[in-house]
């Protein structure tokens, strides 16, 4: 079972790929944590990538593309993996088929899961934290009793900057630009399933499963 995960920031990805992980018992890959875990085993390529990330550089694909190697030639991944957050680009999707082929392996699917712009607007515009003690609101999905009031402590609740719309529009338009052509690439090589994320986490969670069970 060797999925990619993908969908815009406000998808609801962590959430499916937490569910995915803990029912197939595959590991869940993500670039932050192989990172994290190649600069902890102290791994040359993990040291090259620590030395670009702590001069605040993006790390080189050709370092991103052998961490991912390495990765994925690991015991645990015999069974099966969930990558999230990689490939992000074609360049990177064409290394991952290199990478695949020359340890015996394939995509299964790459799992998209879709949800409108506008939706997505609402979901990452929508939260809102106390100032006091930080619990965090969602003016659709969790909003308070009072409006702008924390129902814990009584605090004023505020917006992030982070999460302004002029943001969000931002933050979403580039990774549309850059999600485009790789759904383009794995919709050609007929992996590409997407999932509509519009719906309740558990029927979205649901539909994958469906999806999933005809590969174990
Ligand atoms: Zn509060």
């Amino acid at each position: 079972m060797n999925i990619v995960l993908m969908g815009l920031p406000g998808a609801g990805k962590g959430t499916q790929a937490e569910k995915i992980v803990d029912q197939y018992g595959i590991p869940h890959i993500s670039t932050g944590d192989m990172f994290r875990a190649a600069i902890k085993e102290g791994t040359e390529l993990g040291m090259k990538a620590k030395s670009f990330m702590d001069n605040g550089d993006l790390v080189p694909d050709e370092v991103t593309i052998g961490i991912v190697r390495e990765r994925l030639s690991k015991e645990d991944c015999d069974k099966g993996f969930l990558l999230d957050g990689f490939p992000r680009t074609v360049a990177q999707a064409e290394a991952l088929e290199n990478i695949l082929s020359d340890l015996n392996k394939n995509i299964d699917y790459v799992i998209n899961i879709d949800v409108e712009k506008d939706i997505l607007l609402e979901r990452l515009t929508g939260r809102r934290i106390c100032k006091s003690c930080g619990a965090t609101y969602h003016l659709v999905f969790n909003p308070p009793s009072q409006e702008g009031v924390c129902d814990r402590c009584g605090g004023e609740l505020y917006q992030r900057a982070d999460d302004n719309a002029e943001t969000v529009q931002n933050r979403l338009d580039v990774n549309i630009k850059q999600t485009q052509p790789l759904l383009s690439f794995y919709e050609e090589k007929g992996y590409l399933r997407n999932i509509n994320g519009q719906q309740d986490i558990d029927v979205v969670s649901a539909e994958i499963d469906k999806l999933l069970g005809g590969l174990s």
